[in-house]
């Protein structure tokens, strides 16, 4: 068999890659050895940067659309159990009252991974040039210089087929194959914690407590944090658990009910449905490529779970990847574009691992001193008065990330051209627009109700902004010159341009600015090989 690209692991990385690569014509493979299900979800928030990407592959209603329901508040809390004492809590509205903001057309959505990883997997079967081989396994592979020959076994038929493919790319994983045949090591925090979580069945279980709706629990008591509680989907009373348990713990000894009556004051009777046992880590790879082998999602960066980060960034490396191959077997990417997928992503992984583990690290401040803390009693309400605002300013910290979400930037890419200005200040929390070479070209709702966003995508975009704007021409020939796809869009909205700062603004297929000026460059072949990679 030949394929182009020979992807490895249908998770939602996996998926969202062939998906990217289908979106852009380049015919692929996909192989998992499972048979695709999601008996339970990992997974459950997607992000804002996740939901523009579903905008532009024409999924994002759908996810809007999934059946967690609309009208249930998104709102973290923190509490001593549910039905027990609320310590603090974030609004986050429900779906039927999201509006957009001012710096995004999309917003975060809660959309557990049994619904998501579907919706992918549909949209990218649509595009002829995709194949997904669900029971395939990939036993091993040889990479040379410019192709790959891998073996994979059919699960169902004990066939062994041989693969040939241009590009590997290992989406397997946090216990991936592909990265262990490379040799790549994993650098950071190894074992942060060793984790379960239980999915149970109950219904109308915060009604019964009278506890308002919240989709996520973080949840402490006289012994501190131990965990927290999630709606996975209200309607049918699905809900997860989830604690840190010691080292080498027996899951056959664990006493799911004595959970339970930690987690929910008067738990009626529930379904048990299924438990996992996992290792918290925070690491990434110490190199996402080797040769024409790449790596994305888990496989290189292992996020802790506290921030909803961990496939947000493995769909992140997709799109950066997706482009960059889809320009190579086009024939337009130059030789050492797909060597910036390394330098580009591995900073955004390392920002999302540090932060995800400060936020876990961050439950270690509530771990002494909490005895009294359920206590209806003076005291308990003292203590209760003064944890409270720290709880709150915790769980804040974890789910109020727009900065970390829209605001990564591949500060000194190869393949962008600085301007000389000053990075703005990187703050996980809150988003500050740019549009400096390496960021996220921003969002500006233009006048006839798109955004800026809607316009990039399949090609490089130059951007002429105001009246006063250089003509896009040399630039445009100099694109053509390379087979390199350019449009050329004129906007008049005095919006746009105080948000991008210069008249002409030169945006790549994957939404960051690749280059600005007021002036046209004095070599636009130049210009052109550089941000192509060449
Ligand atoms: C409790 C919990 C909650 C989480 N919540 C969120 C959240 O809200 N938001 C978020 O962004 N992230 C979250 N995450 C993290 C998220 O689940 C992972 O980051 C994401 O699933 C990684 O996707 P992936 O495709 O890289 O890897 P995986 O989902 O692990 O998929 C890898 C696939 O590769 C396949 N595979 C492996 N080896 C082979 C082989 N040799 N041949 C063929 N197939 C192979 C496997 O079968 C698997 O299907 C959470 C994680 C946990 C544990």
């Amino acid at each position: 068999m030949e394929t182009p690209v020979l992807v490895v692991g249908g998770g939602p990385v996996g998926l969202a890659l062939v998906l990217e690569l289908g979106w852009r014509g380049i015919p692929c493979t996909l192989i998992e050895q499972s048979d695709g299900s999601v008996p339970m979800p990992k997974m459950n928030e997607v992000n804002t940067r996740t939901m523009e990407f579903c905008r532009r592959w024409g999924i994002a209603e759908r996810v809007m659309q999934c059946p967690f329901p609309n009208d249930f508040p998104m709102d973290v809390v923190a509490v001593t159990k549910l039905g027990g004492y609320e310590l603090g809590r974030v609004e986050r509205p429900a779906r039927k009252d999201q509006r957009p903001g001012p710096f995004s057309p999309m917003n975060l959505q809660v959309c557990a991974q049994h619904w998501f990883d579907p919706m992918l997997r549909e949209r990218a079967q649509r595009f002829p040039g995709v194949s997904l081989l669900y029971r395939h396994k990939l036993e091993s592979f040889e990479a040379a210089q410019d192709a790959v020959l891998a073996q994979v076994s059919a699960l169902d038929t004990g066939e062994r087929i041989t693969v040939r493919a241009r590009h590997l790319v290992g989406c397997d994983g946090a216990r991936s194959s592909v990265r262990e045949a490379l040799g790549v090591k994993l650098e950071g925090s190894d074992v942060l914690s060793h984790s379960m979580h239980l999915f149970f069945r109950t219904h109308d279980l915060l009604g019964k407590l009278g506890v308002a709706p919240a989709t996520f629990f973080a949840a402490m008591d006289g012994g501190g944090y131990w965990g927290n509680i999630r709606a996975i989907d209200p309607k049918r009373g699905l809900w997860r658990l989830l604690f840190d348990v010691p080292a080498a713990f027996d899951a056959a000894q664990l006493d799911r009910e004595a959970w339970l009556r930690r987690a929910v004051a008067r738990p009626g009777p529930v379904e048990w449905l299924s438990a996992s046992q996992w290792t918290r880590r925070g690491v990434v790879a110490e190199r996402f490529s080797a040769g024409p082998v790449h790596l994305a999602g888990d496989a290189v960066h292992q996020v802790s779970p506290t921030g909803a980060l961990g496939m947000n960034t493995g769909i992140c490396d997709a799109v950066d990847l997706g482009w960059k191959l889809a320009a190579v077997i086009g024939g337009w990417g130059g030789e050492r574009l797909l060597s910036s997928y390394d330098a580009e992503r591995r900073l955004a992984g390392a920002r999302n691992v540090r932060m995800a583990t400060q936020y876990y690290e961050g439950q270690a401040q509530f771990q002494e001193g909490l005895e009294p803390l359920e206590d209806d009693t003076p005291e308990g309400a003292a203590l209760r008065a003064r944890v409270g605002p720290q709880a709150l300013a915790h769980i804040t910290r974890m789910f109020r990330t727009l900065g970390l979400q829209i605001g990564y930037r591949y500060e000194d890419s190869p393949i962008c051209v600085p301007d000389g200005t000053a990075p703005p200040a990187d703050d996980p929390a809150n988003y500050v627009p740019t549009a400096r070479p390496g960021a996220r070209a921003p969002h500006v709702a233009l006048a006839d109700g798109r955004s800026t966003l809607d316009l990039y995508g399949r090609g490089f975009v130059l951007l002429r902004l105001g009246t006063g704007a250089p003509h896009g021409g040399p630039l445009e020939e100099a694109a053509a010159a390379r087979h390199v796809p350019l449009e050329v869009v004129a906007l008049q909205e005095p919006e746009v341009l105080d948000v991008y700062e210069r008249r002409l603004v030169l945006v790549r297929p994957d939404g960051h600015v690749a280059w600005r000026s007021d002036t046209v460059p004095s070599d636009p072949l130049a210009l052109i090989d550089r941000v192509r990679g060449a």
